[in-house]
């Protein structure tokens, strides 16, 4: 049989797998910390004791539902050319919730591997470290900061799903939601 030549796909979860309102949150956060606190170095929060992570969970856990695109990325997920890895910088404590969402949106088993932020890292640079660990040929994510910082470090493309408070920025590879990225991949 002839080896088919894969096409390695991340996907970020949080935002592109699964669609949260609550994301959109992130702009005037991102603005006070660089106009109020003056901090311009790319730098997440990072929950430390019991109450952080545990209002952290609360604010993952509300209103997540799959984005638009799960069918088709099923469907694409049976395709001997396709493969797909999930690359989360969720961290280790919100591991259960993650695979709890994943069975009950049957989509548990349609990724290759499933990468979790287990030892805190910041978020960017663990992305990085997974994307050029994986070799992958596109990674798919929401965060802006993030694809910046990817974009020119990453072997492959980088492919940015943007919402409304930041969709005038300019980026050659940039989408609604997963669906359209799909579309482009396929
Ligand atoms: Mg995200």
């Amino acid at each position: 049989m002839r080896q088919v030549k894969k096409l390695r796909v991340g996907l970020d979860f949080d935002g592109v797998v699964a669609y949260n309102p609550f994301r959109v949150v992130r702009a005037p956060i991102k603005w006070f910390k660089r106009e109020i606190l003056g901090i311009r170095r790319l730098t997440f929060f990072v929950p430390k004791n019991w109450w952080q992570r545990f209002l952290w969970s609360i604010v993952h856990e509300s209103s997540i539902w799959p984005a638009t695109g799960v069918d088709l990325l099923r469907i694409m997920a049976q395709n001997p050319h396709f493969e797909f890895h999930l690359i989360t910088a969720r961290f280790g404590f919100l591991k259960g919730n993650l695979y709890n969402w994943l069975e009950k949106n049957d989509l548990k088993d349609i990724f290759k591997t499933i990468n979790v932020n287990e030892n805190y890292e910041q978020p960017h640079e663990y992305k990085l470290r997974v994307v050029k660990q994986l070799q992958l040929d596109y990674y798919v994510e929401d965060n802006l900061d993030v694809v910046v910082f990817l974009r020119d470090k990453a072997r492959g493309k980088v492919f940015w799903i943007y919402n409304f408070m930041d969709v005038r920025h300019p980026y050659p590879h940039k989408f609604p939601y997963l669906k359209r990225a799909l579309e482009e991949i396929k």
